[in-house]
């Protein structure tokens, strides 16, 4: 069995009290029935049903009803942790297990996790030799993980679909292009092998149709694409605005979103030259982004419920949104001040938590909001 993380995986430490943006706050905290079951009465009065399960009903001011004042978390204090709920145990970590492999990430949502990933040089995963786990760890929506040695779920995954994410991640990981037209040339390849599928000729093809592709070319077709246009930066943000408004309506990172709703909802998207200004306090973070991005490409783009190339195609383009919005948030952000590094942790952190949607979501999302769930190229690279 092989077991592939990122290479800072291990180093992971929750900052508790110390976080800038604790977990326990202002989110959909879900209670599994196992661990329903055995808490006491009085925890449950602070749990409620939802459609999906149970969640824990968060005080007034968004935080987590068992958090003392240190910011630490009274049933881990007095119960230890194995009487949190199975999603409380596990984040910011996900696990998805293959037949054959099982795949580690950290998610973006954390900011422990971002200071730790954007310490390292690049985006690497690495690859360990390990024996069979006894404890399975399921993933059950876009953002949290369950544990589980009953339930196991193991996925068979057509192995070609692991060479395609792989082929992505190293042109994403590829510093000598540019981060949006990485993301583009995926697309174009997605296509073209999304068409391989529907002939049914995908496993037999792929390596030559791979071996034969030359990404030079492809960047000189698409262009540098680096424009902003007032097609562009009104799409960015109506995106914004819609991605954020159910989050808004709950008050859910409300000091965050508020502001920038206001000023996005000012914006006059006819002054692009804003963005010009903007782009050299961006160009400070690119190595970021691409870790950010490279991040998102290998633990998202395949996942245990991915089937064909379509699924591919579609955690695509849904990254794709997570790059509009928050570099419209940044742009919203920045171009009357600075985008401190604080700011930019922030950012990814509630972008990254508001559009952690599991993917059957993300498919309704697509279905309900587009006319085509694939979108044409021209869409693709409006976004990016
Ligand atoms: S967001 Fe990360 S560092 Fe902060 S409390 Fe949660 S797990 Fe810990």
């Amino acid at each position: 069995m092989k077991l592939y993380q990122p290479d800072y995986y291990d180093k992971f430490q929750c900052t508790a009290s110390a976080c800038p943006m604790t977990c326990c706050m202002q989110w959909r905290i879900a209670v599994d029935d196992e661990t329903l079951f055995h808490w006491q009465e009085d925890w449950k009065k602070h749990v409620k049903e939802v459609e999906e399960g149970h969640i824990i009903r968060l005080n007034k001011d968004g935080m987590c009803p068992f958090l003392n004042e240190e910011k630490l978390c009274k049933i881990v204090l007095s119960h230890g942790e194995q009487a949190i709920s199975h999603t409380c145990q596990t984040f910011p970590r996900e696990e998805h297990r293959y037949n054959d492999r099982i795949e580690q990430c950290l998610t973006p949502g954390c900011p422990a996790v971002l200071d730790l990933m954007w310490e390292q040089d690049d985006f690497h995963i690495l690859e360990k030799e390990i024996k069979e786990k006894k404890t399975q760890t399921q993933k059950i929506c876009g953002q949290k993980v369950k544990e589980t040695s009953q339930n196991e779920e193991i996925c068979e995954l057509n192995p070609v679909l692991f060479k395609i994410r792989n082929w992505f991640l190293e042109i994403v990981n590829d510093k000598q292009l540019p981060l949006n037209t990485a993301l583009e040339i995926c697309f174009l390849i997605a296509l073209d092998l999304y068409e391989l599928e529907q002939k049914g000729v995908l496993e037999k093809e792929f390596l030559h149709y791979k071996n034969i592709t030359d990404l030079q070319k492809i960047r000189e077709a698409i262009g540098a694409n680096d424009q902003m246009t007032e097609d562009r930066l009104e799409e960015y943000n109506l995106l914004f605005l819609d991605i954020s408004e159910i989050y808004r309506k709950q008050n859910i990172y409300a000091d965050f979103l508020v502001p920038l709703a206001k000023e996005a909802e000012d914006l006059d998207c006819q002054k692009t030259e804003c963005w010009n200004k903007f782009l050299p306090k961006l160009a400070q973070w690119k190595q970021h982004l691409r870790k950010l991005f490279a991040e998102e490409m290998s633990s998202a783009v395949i996942t245990p419920g991915t089937e064909p190339v379509q699924d591919i195609l579609v955690k695509l383009e849904w990254m794709a949104m997570e790059y509009a919005v928050l570099l419209q948030v940044l742009f919203l952000h920045g171009y009357k001040g600075e985008i401190t590094y604080e700011k930019l942790r922030e950012s990814v952190c509630v972008i990254f938590r508001m559009m952690g949607y599991a993917d059957d979501d993300i498919w309704e999302y697509m279905e309900n909001c587009f006319d085509q769930v694939i979108w044409p190229w021209e869409y693709y690279a409006l976004l990016v």
